[in-house]
Formats: C-alpha cells, structure tokens, sequence
C-alpha cells in the first residue's frame, strides 16, 4: 500500500511520499484499518519498500498522535456469500443505480460504519484479527440463536459456526450489537425468544434489535414469505417488552413494529443510549422529543405558510398528529403526503425508500415549499434512489425543497426560519 498523504509527525519519523508500506507491528498490512491502530500505539516497527529498497522504520511517538497516513487504494467491500431467504437486494426492481445491488457483507465495514455483517465470510485469521486490532463494536446479522434455523434463513453453512466465532469474541471483550430479522412462522415466536435469551447469556452482546422481514412487491419466484401482519406484530411485540423488562433493556422492536400493530411507541427514556437508531429502533420516540424539545424553546411567529410534507406512508399518521401544534402556533397549513411505494410496492412504506417519481406522482404543486426527510436521499448527496436529483423535484413542482435530518432534530427551525 503506497503513502500518497502523510503528517509532518510521520515524516520526522522517516516515512515518505510513495512508500510501500509491507507490514507493521510484525503483521502483513491488509488495508487501513491496521494503521487505523497502530496510530494510537506508541512503539512499533514499520517494515516498507522504497525505491527497489527494503526499509524498516521504528516509530516512537505518543499514542494517538497521528502519523496521518492515506494511501493510493480503495478499500473494497467483501461481498456476501449467502442466499438469505429475505434479501432485500434480491427484492429490488430492475433499473436502480449499480451500487444499490451490491451485497457487501464485510466486518470491517461494519466496525467503521455500523454496518450489519452475517460473519460467514469471516475466516478463522480474520477473526482473529478483529480480536488483535479490537474492532469493537461489532454489528451481526443473528435472525436466529438456532443453528438450523439460521441455515435456514441464510442459506450458507459457514452460519452454523457463527455461536462460536460470537463466544469467542465475546471472550475476548468485543462489544456486538446484533439484530434479529424476523419472518412470521419461521423465527417468531418461541424461536424470538430463545434466540433473544441466547444473545443475552454473552455478556459483550449491548442491544439486540427485533426488525419485521421487509417484503417489496418485485420478489417474482423468491420463496413466499408471510408479511408481518397486525396480530404477529403485536405479539412480538409483547415477547420483546417482556424480555426487555427482565433484561432492563437490552431488545427492542423496531418502530415498523408498533406502526403495524397500530400500537403507540414507547417513550423515549425506553430506549436507552439508542444503539440501534439506525436500523429504526427508537426513531420516532426521538423526533417526537427532538420536536417537542424545539416547540419548548421557539419564539412565537406568523409564517403564514401553505407547507407540504412528504413522508412514507406509515409515518404519515404520526406526522400529522405531531404538526398540529406546529400549525395552531405558527399559522401554517401543513399537508403531509404519505406516499405510496409504486416502485417497490406497496407493503414498503418507510420514507428512506421512496422515489421521486412516486413523490412526483403523488404531491401536486401547490404550497409556498415542501419538506422531506434526508434519508429519502443518497447520504451525503442531494439524489433520490431513482437518481432524480432535488433540483429536477423542485423544478416539476415549482416550490423549493427542504431537507430536514429524519430524527426531526432540526425541523421546527428549517420551517420557521
Ligand atoms: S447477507 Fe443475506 S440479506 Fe444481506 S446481502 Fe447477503 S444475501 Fe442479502
């Protein structure tokens, strides 16, 4: 791996542009995460070929002075091997953006991201490593404490050994937050439960998240699945409150959960440090204490605005019930358009899934401005998932666009002014 980025530090060290960095700390370099680190080590030994010529560097610095290393490569995600009965890239239509069919299935992502992995990729070496360099907290993909049932839903028999490799980091004090996918009739029920009482009995397992199998309407001749329906939403969520109350905290639903079930979320104290906010867990506990916290300190104003707020459908309800004190206080005509998923079909009703074509079907142009939430977008970037860019959106509806972070944390002052 060549240098192509340095610190003054590392150069006082030795270290130059264009190196080729061989090992460190006596370990073959894989990718950045071994300089990620050793950057917080004080003494090791670099080895590197400069110019034809093999180099060993010992660094001596204080730990967590950066020696700033980059490097001239792009770390690629390890992609999955399995065949997971409810995979949601095998679920999406034809036509969407490359990167968007890629199963990446990769540990190291899911250390620098919190991305989920299943761990069947991982190799004895590997885990290994995760131990030496303390990639800690780890995210695993568990859907069932069961051997069998787990092949099942996977598809890859590497998963039978995933109890052990989780005992064994759990030995060496790696933190593992884990979710449970669940399909009604496969590893609801008493399975739910075993499998949550198996986590719990590892004590490096921090939160387990209990999610509803997501179902598109582009499954073709995928095996059936039974959509999660109102009676097996609230069961589960049941078994999950109970153990949650015997564990003090530990498993949560997912908020699609008590969207499905018609039932109110818990209050936002339930949730804890949020661990798994981003896989829905807690979410709208959050926007609705992010927005009342706003609402506390506001200073009164007349905008005096016709607003639309675009949002998935099964947020919809929630977020009309939450803008009326917005509206009564501030003298705005707020229309929230729960759109309906034509792209993915309609079962999927979350807003990170929406498209702008379905948005432009849906919302006329007829308010002083709209609002959506960022996750309908490609992070960082201002594109929907069918590419449209907010710019095309605005120009068809004739208003601007305004995007609000989806935990609320900053609607009441983007809407205001
Ligand atoms: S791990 Fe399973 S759900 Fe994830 S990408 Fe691979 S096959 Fe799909």
């Amino acid at each position: 791996m060549k240098l192509k980025a340095l610190s003054q530090l590392a150069i006082k060290q030795g270290f130059k542009l264009g190196d080729d960095i061989v090992s460190i700390g006596g370990y073959k370099v894989i990718d950045e995460l071994d300089f990620l680190y050793y950057d917080n080590e004080s003494k090791f030994d670099v080895e590197l070929i400069r110019e034809g010529k093999e180099i060993k560097i010992k660094v001596s610095k204080k730990p967590f002075d950066s020696l700033g290393f980059e490097f001239d490569y792009e770390m690629k995600p390890y992609v999955c091997k399995n065949h997971c009965l409810f995979c949601f890239v095998d679920q999406l239509p034809k036509g969407m953006r490359e990167t968007l069919y890629v199963k990446d299935d990769d540990y190291r992502y899911s250390f620098m991201c919190g991305s989920y992995v299943t761990m069947t990729n991982v190799t004895d070496e590997e885990l290994d490593r995760i131990i030496r360099l303390k990639l800690s907290p780890l995210y695993i993909s568990v859907h069932a404490w069961d051997d069998d049932v787990r092949q099942f839903l996977v598809k890859n028999p590497n998963t039978k050994k995933l109890k052990d490799q989780m005992r064994k980091l759990n030995d060496a004090g790696i933190k593992m937050h884990t979710q449970l996918v669940v399909c009604p009739g496969i590893n609801d029920g008493k399975v739910l439960v075993d499998s949550i009482n198996g986590l719990h009995e590892l004590e490096n397992v921090i939160s387990c998240a209990v999610v509803p199998v997501g179902l598109t309407g582009h499954r073709g001749s995928l095996a059936d699945i039974k959509p999660v329906d109102v009676d097996n939403a609230k069961e589960t969520i049941k078994l999950v409150e109970d153990l949650h109350k015997k564990y003090e905290g530990f498993c949560y639903c997912a908020d699609e959960y008590y969207v499905k079930a018609g039932v109110d979320v818990k209050d936002y104290f339930y949730y804890g440090a949020f661990d798994q906010i981003e896989n829905g867990v807690g979410l709208l506990a959050t926007f609705k204490d992010n927005l009342e916290y706003q609402l506390e300190n506001a200073k009164d104003k007349d905008v005096n605005k016709s607003i639309g707020f675009i949002t998935g459908a099964s947020f919809a309800p929630i977020l009309r019930e939450q803008l009326r004190a917005v509206e009564e206080r501030f003298n705005i005509k707020a229309t929230v358009y729960g759109i309906e998923n034509n792209f993915f079909g309609k079962s999927v009703t979350v807003a990170g899934l929406i498209t702008a074509r379905d948005i432009l079907e849906q919302v006329d142009g007829k308010h002083d401005f709209y609002v959506l939430p960022d996750n309908m977008l490609r992070e960082f970037t201002d594109t929907f998932l069918d590419n449209y860019k907010v710019k095309d959106v605005e120009e068809k509806l004739g208003a601007k666009i305004i995007i609000v972070a989806h935990d609320g944390s900053d609607i009441l002052n983007k809407i205001i002014g």
